[in-house]
Parts: structure tokens; C-alpha cells; sequence
């Protein structure tokens, strides 16, 4: 039988190694929302299809061509998220979170799936880090939004992103709008790619999302919404840039930005980075003040953002930020002979217990391949069990870094307080606050 070891094509696997980065940033993540008054929620992984038809909207090219849609056996047809809004917006209705004290807020860490042409910075399994927030029209709330982003990137220390807002207005002046816009490609026609002709007739804003170069030279003299929106769009348009001013958040207004799901509604927001290529858009975001509605519930106003975690570590390769490693295991006990195997793999559990990452054989080498092992994981201390160890009940603890040896009691309450305060002394401890 051969061999299954290829992964799906535009899937990545996080190996021991390297997966302390992603936890990283998660838990800097849950501290962020936390800071934000967020609360984590968790939607499943595939949803009825029509949640994202409705939801993310059925012109998009993620409904069109990227959805995972399947039917399942007993002939409901489902599809693996493209997205966290959709679901949560879904569970808010569901569960009637709408009664509970608003604005409800709530943060989501998924896996997303869609079909893409796999590239860097775009799969087909990716992970995004999103806040929602629901019962605000309130320009504040969307300054908030961005606010709670840039505060990430700053804790990291990520330099020289781009923030880049616009407003693409409501229904109501948004058909004024697809009606200018349908009039100025209809002259180029015959010159768009088969997908813009289905576009214009459908929903001729998504023409500037276009990704075809020629279309995109087409879309750059198209007529720009912020001319279109009404009084209440421009007024909240204008106090949304007032409050970022007033938290010294740096944007330019890009009247180009659409973004590519349906949903969204006056403003929208990217953070964009000039260091990981074409696939350059970290974070996207904005308001969504329709999709409660379109989803079937009352109207509930309503905005979020989501960060795309494969991207923001290749910004953080690109810029040589360096994620802290976690601290190799502190203590590794090598034992010579049967009695004092034992004896090692007892202590292990009890210091294990007291919170010390400590290791000892489980692989029945010998004493020299034990010790090479653990120079292998650049255990902190080192000591060994034999049967004098034993009979003297203490043995040599060696400090790997430094060389320095003395002699450590092995009665369990003495050996801890020692090890600790050694610990302790050279500021050596598991992080628990990152
Ligand atoms: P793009 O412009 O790259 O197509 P999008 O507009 O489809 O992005 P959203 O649906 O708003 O993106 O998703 C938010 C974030 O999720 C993006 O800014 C990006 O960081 C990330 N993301 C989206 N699609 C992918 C993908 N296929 N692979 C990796 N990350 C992705
Ligand atoms: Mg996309």
C-alpha cells in the first residue's frame, strides 16, 4: 500500500516545534479581547449552505467558487465555514443573545476553509482571529473596532502597517451608487472579464474587487462611493475618522476599498502589509449594520474585523520579530539500573505535579544516550540515579548552562524548595504571562 504522507494541497501543519508561535499569538489574542471586554465563541466548523449564501452573500466569489459544499448523508447540503462571521451572527440569533445587555461582544479563533489558487499567503485551510460586536450603530464602536487591531500589532511590535478605512455606504445610497457604477462599465463591456459581465448585472460593486489586471485599470477611474453616500452614512463616516484622530490612529481613506464579502455596510477597514507580498491584506473588517436581517432576525446593527494568522506571522518573519521560545524542559533525570529507573519516573510524576516540567527515560536507553538526550532538549538541570544515590538518598544536580554542580537531597520536600529557589535565582521559570 503506498504511503499516504502528502496533506491536501494549500494546508500547512504546525509541528511541535514551531506550534509554541501560534500559541502564542493566541493567547495575546485572548488577552486582547479580554482588554476589550470580548468573550470567546464557538461556532462549528460547517453550517447549513445557505447560511453563507445569505450570509456572505451569493454574488461573492467566495460563495460562488470557494465554498467547501457537500451533502452529508442524510442529504442536507452543508459547507465548512469560509468565515466566522456567518456563524456568529447565526448563534447570536439562535440563542437570542440580542436580549442580553449591548452591544453583545464576542471573539472567534477558526480554521477557515476555501478553494483558493494556493499561493503565499493564501490556502485553503487558513486560521483567523476575529471580534464581533452586535446592538451598536454608534461611530465610536467602529474606532473601537480598529483601535482593538492596531493594539495588537503595536504589542507585537509590528511596523509600518498600513490602515486604510472607507465608507461604502448603506442600501439606501448604495443603489444610487450600482447604478453609476453599472453605467460607467457598461461602456467597457466587452473588454471585462466573464465573471465582471455577470457582476454588473448582479452587483456591480463587486467589479472593483476584481483581481484581472485588465479590469482592475477599468475600475480605477470608476466613480467612488464616498460621492454617493447619504447624509447619515457621510456624518457617521466623518465621526468614525474623528475618533481615530482623537486616539492618534494614523489611516488614509481609500475609496476603493469594497471589501469581498456582501455583508459589510458603511464603514470598512484593512490593515495592510508591504512586506509579504500580493496576499498583503493582514486584517479586514468593517460594519455590517444589514446582516441580522438578512439572516432572518430584528435589526441588530453590527461590526467586527477578522486577522488572518498565516499572514501576520509571515509579516513577523518578514520584520525578524522573534516570538519567545517556551523554556526547555528544567530538569532531566537519567538513571542507572531498574531500582533507580523507578525511582527517576516517581520523582518525575511528583515534580510534574509541583507545576517543573521534568523528564526521565521512557525509551530504555542506556545512561550515556540518556544524558545525550538531554542536551538534545536543553534541559536546564541534569542529575543522575544510580543505586549510591539512592543509598545516600541525594545526588548531583548540574546546572547545563553554567556547569555548576552541588549536591541536592533527594527527600521530596527538600529537593522541591531547593530546586525552586535555584530556579527562581536565575530568573528561570515557565512564562505564564507572555
Ligand atoms: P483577500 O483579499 O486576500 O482575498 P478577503 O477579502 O477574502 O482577503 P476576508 O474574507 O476579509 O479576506 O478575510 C479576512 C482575512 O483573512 C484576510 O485579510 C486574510 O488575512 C485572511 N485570509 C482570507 N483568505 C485567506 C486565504 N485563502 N489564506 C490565508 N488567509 C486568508
Ligand atoms: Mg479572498
Amino acid at each position: 500500500m503506498a504511503l499516504i504522507v502528502k496533506k491536501p494541497r494549500g494546508t500547512e501543519d504546525v509541528l511541535p516545534r514551531d506550534s509554541y508561535r501560534w500559541q502564542f499569538l493566541e493567547e495575546l489574542f485572548r488577552q486582547e479581547a479580554r482588554a476589550f471586554g470580548y468573550r470567546e465563541i464557538r461556532t462549528p466548523v460547517f453550517e447549513h449552505t445557505n447560511l453563507f449564501e445569505r450570509g456572505v452573500g451569493d454574488t461573492t466569489d467566495v460563495v460562488q467558487k470557494e465554498m467547501y459544499t457537500f451533502d452529508t448523508k442524510g442529504g442536507d447540503s452543508v459547507t465548512l465555514r469560509p468565515e466566522g462571521t456567518a456563524g456568529a451572527a447565526r448563534a447570536v440569533l439562535e440563542h437570542g443573545l440580542f436580549n442580553d445587555p449591548l452591544p453583545i461582544k464576542a471573539y472567534y479563533l477558526v480554521s477557515c476553509y476555501r478553494y483558493e489558487k494556493p499561493q503565499a499567503g493564501r490556502l485553503r485551510e487558513f486560521h483567523q482571529f476575529g471580534m464581533e460586536c452586535y446592538g451598536t450603530k454608534h461611530p465610536a464602536a467602529d474606532a473601537e473596532m480598529i483601535a482593538a487591531v492596531k493594539s495588537i500589532f503595536d504589542r507585537l511590535g509590528v511596523r509600518g502597517l498600513k490602515l486604510e478605512i472607507n465608507s461604502i455606504g448603506c442600501k439606501a445610497c448604495r443603489d444610487d451608487y450600482h447604478r453609476a457604477l453599472h453605467d460607467y462599465f457598461d461602456q467597457y463591456r466587452d473588454e471585462l472579464c466573464d465573471d465582471c459581465k455577470e457582476r454588473l448585472e448582479r452587483n456591480p460593486m463587486r467589479l472593483l474587487d476584481c483581481k484581472n489586471d485588465h479590469d482592475h485599470e477599468i475600475a480605477a477611474s470608476a466613480p467612488t462611493v464616498l460621492e454617493y453616500l447619504c447624509d447619515e452614512c457621510r456624518e457617521h463616516f466623518e465621526q468614525v475618522q474623528h475618533y481615530l484622530d482623537a486616539a492618534g490612529i494614523r489611516y488614509t481613506v481609500n475609496p476603493r476599498i469594497v471589501r469581498g464579502l456582501d455583508y459589510y455596510s458603511k464603514t470598512v477597514f484593512e490593515f495592510i502589509s508591504d512586506d509579504i507580498g500580493a496576499q498583503s491584506t493582514v486584517c479586514g473588517g468593517g460594519r455590517y449594520d444589514a446582516l441580522i436581517e438578512d439572516l432572518g432576525g430584528n435589526p441588530l446593527p453590527a461590526l467586527g474585523f477578522a486577522l488572518g494568522i498565516e499572514r501576520l506571522l509571515l509579516t513577523l518573519d518578514a520584520q525578524r520579530i522573534e516570538i519567545p521560545a517556551p523554556a526547555p524542559c528544567e530538569l532531566y533525570i537519567g538513571a542507572m539500573g531498574d531500582e533507580a529507573s523507578r525511582r527517576a519516573f516517581a520523582l518525575c510524576m511528583q515534580l510534574r505535579q509541583a507545576g517543573i516540567c521534568a523528564e526521565c527515560d521512557v525509551v530504555g536507553r542506556g545512561l550515556r544516550a540518556q544524558m545525550k538526550y538531554a542536551d538534545k532538549l536543553h534541559a536546564r538541570y541534569c542529575m543522575v540515579l544510580g543505586d549510591n544515590e539512592l543509598a545516600q538518598r541525594s545526588a548531583k544536580l548540574k546546572n547545563m548552562l553554567t556547569g555548576e554542580q552541588e549536591e541536592i537531597s533527594l527527600d521530596f520536600d527538600a529537593f522541591l524548595s531547593r530546586f525552586a529557589a535555584l530556579s527562581a535565582a536565575e530568573n528561570y521559570t515557565i512564562p505564564e504571562e507572555m
